[in-house]
């Protein structure tokens, strides 16, 4: 029965994603027993070389012969001959160091690439200018990425430098490595776009670009404004200092509030009982939450900053602006603290005779991860493995250890296993996509571990080849994953089953007030003060993936 051995040869070829090594190694086995005489011994020699083709591929994943069987092997072999491009969009960001919602040059960079890729790119996602929504492919399943990519204020330090040099001073830097998050997005949305492309997959790939992370602004307003409600699932990627993923809730929620006091001026020496002082209202309102403390649940973090206070004191002020981060375990908590600073801002301005603005810069929810994403997720970065660190790299990192006044321990070298988050009081924007679709994270090894993010020393290694190897093993692991998704339909829907007994009793609404727009002016002022002088550590080389 020719036909039998036909039909399971062709199926083994066409079927992706499906094949396990021993799936592979038995077909010698199983396939005579199907066919007979004659073309027994062709179909067997064909299925054997087949085996043996595959077999040398897995051993050789750049090599071409896996690719034409497997979609996951197709996207390795894509992110291995596009390492080199990989590192250079991380470095040409890296030089770029944006603040949120400055993202200009970021944005250009991600969007031209995307769209030569052919990606259809589409700008200004939510109002925002430098948010991207890239999409490719057709039909269902519908997978989202999303990476945020911008920088930190203070952070500008050369890069492979162990001590404090600024490439211009004052200026904003990666020290953090969000400029390896768009590396990595964009590495696995070229392999996946070419397994898509060669092994005729169905599905919809969505890449967001999610603007000013480090002040937790854009997702919430995607995810208010419809731009998730087709999405199947949903993955993030973020620098870290391992290969690693983890389930259950990873962060908290958190809302960032301005309040605006207005008063009357008047001649602090010779009136100022004519005067209203805006400055006494937010110091009152700054000590008055203070005294609260004592009253609020041990869970509760809140920090503020007094971002207007006066300009001269011979005038009664008649501005004055603080500005407030609330964070609690549940989006429950967070409201009500911001419920309480409401009464706390009325009182204050009740004392002084002031009025009173407040704006909601941001509000999200807490982070966390679906257990069957999670495990998709552990897979691949069993599949991957950490990078090969030469000796130099080891050096390098105890080197930024040892100028970070941090355990020296070096790179680390192994993987991860798979975990329940512990939920850190810090928080991230991508909360609410979280409890809006199943999501998986993959932390990838483009830094170095121990060295706190923020602190200039965390930037040294976000331009050197540490980066460019933790972000390719980043971006197999997120091609991989979302690969899985989309070639095994039983897997996606163990995934939403299992989000659904996760989130039961957790209706997700947002957290942002009504009709509320994104603060798109943020960090203007500041980045225009350093942009023209950044400007002559660009790394503009051409990138194009192949
Ligand atoms: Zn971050």
């Amino acid at each position: 029965m020719p036909a039998v051995l036909g039909r399971a040869s062709t199926e083994w070829l066409k079927t992706p994603g499906r094949c396990s090594r021993s799936e592979l190694l038995v077909l010698d086995e199983r396939a005579p027993v199907e066919t007979n005489s004659g073309e027994l011994a062709l179909m067997h020699r064909f299925v054997v070389c087949c085996a043996i083709g595959v077999v040398f591929a897995l051993a050789s994943p750049d090599k071409g012969t896996l690719a034409q069987v497997d979609p996951k092997a197709t996207a390795f072999a894509a992110v291995d001959r596009n390492s080199t491009e990989i590192g250079k969009v991380g470095d040409a960001i890296f030089s770029f160091a944006e603040l949120g919602m400055q993202e200009f040059e970021t944005a250009k960079l991600c969007a031209d690439i995307l769209a030569d890729m052919g990606y259809e790119v589409e700008t200004g996602l939510s109002g925002i200018p430098t948010a991207l929504l890239a999409t490719y492919g057709s039909g269902q399943p519908v997978i989202a990425i999303h990476v945020e990519y911008d920088a930190v204020p203070n952070g500008s330090q050369a890069a492979g430098v162990t001590e404090r040099k600024e490439l211009v001073a004052g200026a904003p830097g990666h020290a953090e490595g969000h400029n390896t998050n768009a590396a990595v997005w964009i590495g696995a949305a070229f392999a996946i776009k070419d397994a898509i492309e060669k092994h005729n997959l169905a599905g919809t790939i969505k890449l967001f670009s999610a603007p000013a992370e480090e002040q937790i602004i854009s997702r919430p307003y995607f995810v208010r404004d419809g731009h998730f409600t087709d999405v199947d699932a949903a993955f993030h990627a973020h620098v870290g200092s391992s290969l690693a993923t983890s389930y259950g809730v990873r962060q908290y929620a958190a809302m960032s509030v301005e309040y605006e006091f207005s008063g009357k001026t008047a001649h602090a020496g010779s009136s100022p009982w004519t005067g209203v002082s805006a400055v006494d209202a937010v110091k009152l309102m700054d000590l008055s939450w203070d005294v609260l403390r004592e009253h609020l649940p041990p869970t509760q973090r809140s920090h503020s900053v007094i971002t207007h206070g006066g300009i001269q004191p011979n005038v009664v002020p008649d501005y004055a602006k603080i500005w407030f981060y609330f964070r609690e375990s549940t989006y429950e908590g967070a409201r009500h603290l911001y419920e309480r600073a409401h009464q706390v801002a009325q009182g204050a301005a009740t004392m002084t005779g002031a009025t009173f603005e407040e704006h909601v810069l941001a509000a999200v929810w807490p982070t966390r991860d679906n257990r069957t994403v999670a495990e998709v997720v552990q897979s691949n970065i069993e599949l991957v493995g950490m990078p090969d660190w030469t000796a130099e790299e080891q050096a390098l990192a105890r080197r930024i250890q040892r100028a970070a006044e941090v355990e020296e321990s070096g790179l680390r070298t192994g993987t991860s296993s798979l975990s329940e988050a512990t939920q850190s009081t810090s928080s991230n924007d991508s909360g609410d996509i979280t409890w809006t679709v199943p999501h998986g994270r993959i932390t990838f090894p483009a830094n170095v571990p121990n060295v706190p993010f923020h602190h200039w020393a965390a930037a040294i290694a976000e331009a050197t080849s540490i980066a460019h190897k933790g972000s390719v093993a980043g971006a197999k692991v997120l091609a991989g994953a979302v690969i899985d998704l989309l070639t095994n339909p039983e897997l996606l829907l163990e995934a939403q089953e299992t989000f659904a007994q996760e989130v039961s009793g957790s209706a997700y609404r947002s957290l942002l007030p009504a009709g509320q727009e994104p603060p798109i002016d943020l960090n203007a002022e500041e980045m225009a003060k350093h942009r023209e002088l950044m400007k002559a550590h660009y790394q503009n080389l051409p990138i194009r993936f192949r």
